[in-house]
C-alpha cells in the first residue's frame, strides 16, 4: 500500500523515457517527419553566373620574334574584349561567338574574310560554321566568294533555314535572300597573300600549304552566364588548295563542335587530318562518355590522336574552364573569363 505514490510516478515517468529514448537512439520516426523537400539539395539550382572565352587566330609552324608579332596581338586583343563585353553584359555565346569572329574576318591579318588566302585558281574561297550547344543546332557554309563575313552566313543558315549546310552558288544566293553582306569577289584580294600563292605555285606546283607564320583561320568559343555554350570557325581554308577542297573549318565535328553536356571547341590546322579524327567531337565524346577534363580530352585528342605540326584547338567546358591545346610551334590565342583573366599568347610559353 505504501508503495503507491511510488508506482504512480513510475507510471508516469516510463512513457516519458521510452520516448526520449527513442528520439534519442534515431529511430526511423524523426527521419520521416522531415519532409525531403527541406533538403538545399532539392531546391532549384542558382543560375550560372560565370562566363568564359576563348579565341584562336590559327596555328602556326613558325613563330616569329615577338616585336613582329605586336599588331597580331592587338588584335587579338580587340577581337577577345568584343566578346568579354557582350558575355559580361549577360549576352549569349552565340552572339559573343559571331561578333568575335566577324572582328576577326574583317581583319586582313586572318586568313578569315578579308584576308583569306588564295586556291590554286586564284580565287579566295571562304567556309565558315557555328554550333549553339544548348540545342545542338549549327549551321554552316563552304567555298563562298562574295559573302562580306562567312559566319553571320553560317548562323543565319543555322537559325533561319532547314539544313545544316550549304555550298557555293546555292549558299550565296541564301545570303543575297537573306539580305547579308555582299561583295565583289576583288574585296577579299590582299597583297601578301597573292604573294604567298605565286611563291607557293613555284615552289612546290600543286602542294597546298598548311599553317605557316601567319595562317590565321580563326575560331571562338564561349560559355555564356545563362550556362549555353557555342563554338564557331571561319577560314579561306589552305594556300593553294585545288578546286572544290573543303576543310575541316566547316565541318561539324571536325573543326566545330559545341554540346551543353561537355564542351564548345575550335580547331585549326591541317583540314584533311582533323575530318579524318573527327577532332572536335572526340574531345566533347571524350569528356562526356569518359568523364575526362576538357584539358586532359583535348589533350588526349591534339598531342595523341593527330600527329605533330597538325594542329591545335580551343575549347571551353561547362564549367567555365579553359584549353588551348597545339602540336604546332605556336598558336595565335586569348582568353578571358568572370574571374578577371584576359590573356592573349602566341608560342609555346
Ligand atoms: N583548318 C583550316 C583548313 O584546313 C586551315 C587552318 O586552320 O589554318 O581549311
Amino acid at each position: 500500500m505504501g508503495d503507491g505514490p511510488v508506482m504512480s510516478m513510475n507510471r508516469l515517468l516510463l512513457p516519458c523515457l521510452l520516448l526520449l529514448l527513442c528520439v534519442g537512439c534515431g529511430g526511423s520516426e524523426p527521419a520521416e517527419t522531415e519532409p525531403a523537400s527541406a533538403t538545399p539539395a532539392a531546391e532549384p539550382a542558382a543560375p550560372p553566373v560565370r562566363w568564359a572565352i576563348a579565341i584562336h587566330g590559327g596555328a602556326l609552324s613558325v613563330v616569329r620574334p615577338d616585336l613582329e608579332q605586336q599588331d597580331y596581338r592587338a588584335a587579338l586583343e580587340t577581337a577577345l574584349r568584343t566578346g568579354t563585353v557582350i558575355l559580361e553584359r549577360g549576352g549569349t555565346s552565340l552572339d559573343a561567338v559571331e561578333q568575335v569572329i566577324r572582328v576577326l574576318e574583317d581583319d586582313a591579318k586572318f586568313n578569315a574574310g578579308k584576308g583569306a588566302v588564295f586556291t590554286s585558281a586564284g580565287t579566295n574561297e571562304l567556309d565558315a560554321s557555328i554550333m549553339d550547344g544548348r540545342t545542338l543546332a549549327c549551321g554552316a557554309v563552304t567555298g563562298v566568294t562574295t559573302v562580306k563575313n562567312p559566319i553571320s552566313l553560317a548562323r543565319r543558315v543555322m537559325e533561319d533555314s532547314r539544313h545544316v549546310f550549304f555550298a557555293g552558288q546555292g549558299a550565296e544566293a541564301f545570303a543575297r535572300q537573306q539580305g547579308l553582306r555582299i561583295v565583289d569577289p576583288r574585296y577579299f584580294f590582299t597583297q601578301d597573300r597573292w604573294e604567298a600563292l605565286q611563291k607557293q605555285l613555284q615552289q612546290d606546283g600543286a602542294e597546298p600549304v598548311a599553317a605557316g607564320d601567319k595562317q590565321g583561320t580563326v575560331g571562338c568559343v564561349a560559355l555564356d552566364r545563362h550556362g549555353n555554350l557555342a563554338a564557331g570557325t571561319s577560314t579561306g581554308g589552305l594556300t593553294n588548295k585545288r578546286f572544290g577542297r573543303i576543310g575541316d573549318s566547316p565541318v561539324i565535328g571536325a573543326g566545330t563542335y559545341a554540346s551543353n553536356r561537355s564542351c564548345a571547341i575550335s580547331g585549326t590546322g591541317k583540314g584533311e587530318e582533323f575530318i579524318r579524327n573527327a577532332v572536335a567531337h572526340d574531345i566533347a565524346a571524350l569528356m562526356e562518355y569518359k568523364q575526362l577534363t576538357l584539358q586532359r580530352a583535348a589533350e588526349e585528342v591534339v598531342l595523341r590522336k593527330l600527329r605533330p605540326g597538325d594542329g591545335g584547338v580551343i575549347g571551353v567546358a561547362r564549367d567555365g574552364s579553359i584549353a588551348m591545346v597545339f602540336n604546332t610551334q605556336g598558336m595565335f590565342r586569348g582568353a578571358a573569363d568572370s574571374t578577371g583573366r584576359l590573356e592573349v599568347l602566341i608560342g609555346k610559353d
